[in-house]
């Protein structure tokens, strides 16, 4: 068997206990696999191996493994997860099915007025900045709600949840404490919304705490498709 139909069936079980500890139910859980910097034949192999949700973060490079694979006929769920120029808004919005990174009214128009008419709108989660770091993308939990408004006068978008990426941390209490805010407000949000299902968090690295704390939605790279090779990218592109 191939590593990464070996390591997709791994992160799977790790979801399924992970759910199970809880009481969760683990259909409630997506796994995204996370293929930036990586080629599009390791794609393949998660794709034999019946995967079919991606992330990618770079516009010009996730763009390229959707035509390619638009090539194939292959249905393919493609989420952006990287952060967002304006000047590469109408590609994300040409390409893509979700966008994870919403952090500004500005962009959701462009996305929106981008979006194709032929195609569905465009699935958005607004980016969640938890841990109130000035260098970081997101807004602050604060203006969650007033975000989530003026998103849904546009026609073109359908807010579908929230997403964070909280600092690296190793210890498991402090993932919690991490992922406690964001899933809080979500789940009040989600009590008065419709179509408001989608709790972006969990990484490689804080999966189970993500779990526990009611991610629907997690985003694995390192784990499916083994470390990341940058030494083609711009050094603050790093994410
Ligand atoms: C790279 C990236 C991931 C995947 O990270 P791993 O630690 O490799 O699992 C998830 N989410 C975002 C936003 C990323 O940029």
């Amino acid at each position: 068997m191939c590593s990464i139909k070996q390591n997709l069936l791994q992160v799977t079980d790790q979801i399924n206990v992970a759910a199970r500890k809880c009481g969760r139910d683990e259909q409630t859980i997506t796994l995204m696999a996370v293929s930036k910097t990586k080629p599009a034949s390791d794609i393949e192999q998660a794709v034999e191996a019946g995967h079919r949700c991606f992330g990618e973060n770079y516009v010009q490079e996730g763009v390229e493994k959707v035509q390619y694979f638009n090539t194939k006929e292959l249905t393919l769920d493609w989420h952006f997860i990287g952060p967002i120029q304006s000047n590469k808004s109408r590609l994300i919005a040409e390409h893509f099915g979700w966008v994870h990174t919403i952090d500004r009214l500005k962009i959701a128009k462009r996305l929106s007025d981008q979006r194709p008419d032929t195609m569905p709108p465009l699935q958005v989660l607004i980016q969640v900045n938890t841990s109130g770091e000035a260098s970081k993308a997101g807004v602050s939990l604060e203006e969650v709600e007033a975000l989530a408004e003026q998103i849904d006068s546009l026609s073109g978008l359908i807010l579908r949840g929230l997403m964070c990426i909280p600092q690296p941390e190793s210890d498991y209490q402090r993932q919690m404490e991490a992922f406690a805010p964001l899933s809080a407000l979500f789940n009040k949000m989600r009590s008065s919304r419709d179509s408001f299902d989608t709790l972006s968090m969990g990484m490689s690295g804080d999966l189970d705490a993500a779990i526990a704390s009611g991610s629907t939605m997690v985003r694995i790279g390192t784990a499916i498709f083994g470390a990341r090779d940058y030494s083609n990218k711009n050094s603050d592109t790093k994410n």
